[in-house]
């Protein structure tokens, strides 16, 4: 049997944890070592008090977050009571309960330095000070004035939020080194905190059978494998992996088309009347970034939104590659080449290199991709060659 280990002095510190980031864990490092605590324990709320319910993400991802943040660290752990008795907790009522669950502890409970002046609008905040001792949160640089007893704990003062991380991610900035990789590695993979807008409405089964309606079987199932390494690919290099999705399930939508069809895309587009002496090899990829959008996405103002556009990107220069790639489109332009139904010589020296590195990845399909189409003897695209100038010659 587990026994419950007999902690004597532990701590807690209660938020939405939406996302974890690194003023948490730094806080509750803080805090342990200075007061000499036994354990630390982030205890993500059920509904965060302070926020709109939409905003604050289903409670598992919130527990899955934490867990990670706090995975090399023996100090912290996580305690869950709330978010499993679910509804409004009152510190108070999760207070008592704890104080049964680690009877003989001594629970020092830890808030942030802003609500200090707010301790007095707490539920039996009388009775609460004599449960537990409350330790503020001391930003240096900052004044506290209370007059409960508040021990104050100076900690670095890191200016992030969980609401400036999710605003960062809506907006496509970098949170890297603001949250712990693991924990954005979990965010990119189920795409939280992107705007509803931001592709979630996809509907893939229905997507797909669109797909499948524009080509043979043998192509489809071509898609569908470059899906699969698509995903591998991102959850791997951490890109997000719905786009990704997207972006391989369309990447060949216009392969098969006619010459008749390619042409009214032409002339609807304007494009260069030249494009279509290039044979569907070259023609299809840049064809589909047109159609795309107007069979799959909806258009706010005539614009798409940056996710949308890195999916038509990437699409459009997934057979040449282009000198700049977005990181969906370097996930598309690789995993197209080496999903698991390519068996041309070298592609098992492809998979290797892209599970080191995409960069190597790209620059190995460049180089064998002039080579196989000069011993064909057939007209290289010259974006192609400048391309494979670009990645291989000039780095
Ligand atoms: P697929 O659509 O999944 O078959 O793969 P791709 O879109 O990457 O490639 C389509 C074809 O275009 C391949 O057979 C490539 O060898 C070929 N291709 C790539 N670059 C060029 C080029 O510059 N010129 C010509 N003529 N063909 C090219
Ligand atoms: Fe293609
Ligand atoms: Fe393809």
């Amino acid at each position: 049997m587990v026994m419950n280990k007999q902690y004597k002095r532990i701590g807690i510190l209660g938020g939405s944890f939406n996302p974890p980031h690194i003023a948490h864990v730094v806080n509750a490092e803080f805090v342990g070592k200075k007061l000499n605590l036994d354990k630390v324990f982030l205890m993500p709320s059920a509904i965060s008090p302070h926020q709109d319910k939409k905003e604050t993400i289903a409670s598992h991802h919130r527990e899955k977050m934490v867990n990670l943040a706090i995975e090399n660290n023996d100090l912290l752990a996580i305690e869950t009571y709330e978010i499993e008795r679910g509804g409004k907790n009152y510190t108070y009522d999760t207070i008592q309960a704890l104080k049964k669950k680690y009877s003989g502890a001594q629970i020092y409970f830890i808030i942030g330095g802003d609500m200090v002046e707010y301790l007095p609008t707490w539920y039996k905040i009388d009775e609460l000070v004599q449960m537990v001792q409350f330790v503020g949160i001391h930003r240096i640089g900052y004044s506290l004035e209370t007059h409960y007893n508040v021990q104050l704990i100076e900690v670095p003062s890191i200016d992030i939020s969980s609401s400036k991380i999710r605003q960062y991610i809506d907006n496509d900035e970098p949170i890297r080194y603001l949250i712990d990789d693991k924990v954005l590695a979990y965010i990119q993979e189920h795409n939280l905190y992107q705007s509803e807008s931001d592709l979630v409405n996809i509907d893939f089964e229905a997507l797909k059978e669109i797909v499948k309606s524009q080509m043979s079987y043998k192509r489809f199932e071509h898609v569908l494998r470059v899906e699969q390494k698509a995903i591998e690919l991102a959850k791997q290099y951490r890109v997000n992996v719905l786009a990704c999705r997207l972006a391989a399930l369309l990447h060949d939508l216009c392969k098969e088309w006619t010459m008749a069809q390619y042409e009214a895309v032409v002339n609807q587009f304007n494009l260069d009347k030249d494009l279509l002496n290039w044979g569907s090899e070259i023609l299809h990829g840049i064809v589909a970034k047109y159609v795309v959008p107007e069979m799959f996405f909806e258009k706010k103002n005539d614009e798409l939104n940056s996710l949308e556009q890195q999916i038509v990107d990437a699409i459009a220069c997934h057979t040449v590659g282009s000198k700049q790639m977005s990181d969906v489109a370097k996930v598309l332009f690789v995993a197209d080449y080496i999903e698991d139904g390519r068996s041309f010589d070298g592609v098992d020296t492809a998979r290797e290199l892209a599970k080191k590195s995409l960069t190597k990845a790209i620059q190995f399909k460049l180089e064998h991709t002039i080579q196989f189409l000069k011993e064909k003897q057939v007209p290289i695209y010259p974006v192609t060659e400048a391309v494979y100038q670009h990645w291989c010659l000039e780095k």
